[in-house]
């Protein structure tokens, strides 16, 4: 098989968000090419909604939804499994299971699947998830050693370059509002990025608590919870108590039925006073002009406590 032939598709949702950098750059160093599914339109999430079933969170539906958009227009479907990075850092089940079950939604195509997995409890880091990974499409471990270490590289230097750019943001004059929500949630277009562009186009400044230093936010977390065990609601703790005293409202934004946010949402609402917060839990029936209502209820109310209504 020549590499220059093989196609990676990207489904671009849940943990393309975070890995993007990673992916792209491993692939396309062992001169593979990428294929990203489009962004999220009502298609993809009705596509998805009809193959989940009905208990699933809205993220998992969106993401059910971009595998089969990219079926049969790639040679692989990276649909990794990452279990944890440690004791205490687990992740939600869902990542623990996307194999299974695409795998499982896609039995009757013809659709190849690619994976790997980390599981730190295990032994298994996420070099050794990319090392197995490439020895599966027969690339010589050197190569996918380089690789692997230059796209790690690569997506740190992005992560960094995105949280200068949240610094920057922070020392700006305006009204600010902190939105805790996990990357996929906070960026996809059914999700965040209705509430994102909202914001900007009423003259707030959206910044974002998963846009923050990882180590540090894992830190600060214990401030708001000791014994929190996913390890994405840790750093989203972490951002929300880093940034608590520099913005002036904090919207916790989840996907209907999150587990994981059920419990964190609750736990910062109950742990952070003084700052007006505002809980928005999607699904796939919320409309545009509810959600635009809500926040412009909110941000009423933030101009209200300032005195500037
Ligand atoms: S953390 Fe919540 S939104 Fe994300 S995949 Fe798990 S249940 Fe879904």
């Amino acid at each position: 098989m020549e590499n220059q032939t093989i196609k990676i598709g990207l489904p671009r949702a849940l943990l393309y968000y975070r890995y993007r950098v990673l992916w792209r750059t491993f692939f396309q160093d062992l001169g593979m090419e990428t294929v990203v599914s489009p962004p999220t339109d009502r298609e993809i999430l009705e596509r998805g909604t009809a193959l989940a079933i009905d208990e699933a969170c809205l993220s998992l539906k969106i993401y059910l939804g971009h595998v089969a958009a990219l079926v049969g227009k790639c040679d692989y479907i990276l649909a990794p499994r990452v279990s944890n990075f440690g004791r205490h850092r687990s992740f939600c089940t869902r990542f623990e299971a996307a194999p299974d079950l695409v795998r499982n939604v896609f039995r009757d195509s013809r659709q190849e699947l690619l994976s790997y997995e980390v599981d730190v409890l295990l032994k298994k880091d996420e070099e050794d998830g990319f090392l197995e990974m490439g020895r599966a499409l027969g690339c010589p471990p050197k190569a996918v050693k380089k690789a692997y270490r230059a796209a790690k590289k690569a997506e740190l230097a992005h992560h960094k370059a995105r949280v200068q750019k949240q610094e920057q943001l922070c020392r700006r004059e305006g009204m600010k509002v902190l939105i805790a929500a996990h990357s996929y949630g906070a960026e996809d277009p059914a999700l965040g990025r209705m509430v994102t562009g909202y914001l900007k186009r009423a003259g707030v400044i959206p910044l974002r608590a998963d846009l923050v230093d990882r180590d540090a936010a894992v830190k600060r977390s214990r401030e708001l919870s000791p014994t929190c065990k996913w390890e994405i609601s840790r750093e989203i703790l972490g951002g929300v108590a880093l940034r608590r005293d520099e913005v002036d409202g904090i919207i916790l934004l989840s996907a209907f039925p999150c587990g994981p946010d059920a419990m964190v949402n609750e736990l910062i609402a109950r742990r952070v006073k003084g700052v007006p917060l505002l809980n928005l839990v999607l699904d796939s029936q919320s409309g545009v002009a509810g959600v635009e209502t809500r926040l412009e209820s909110f941000i009423d109310i933030i101009r209200f406590k300032e005195g500037t209504l």
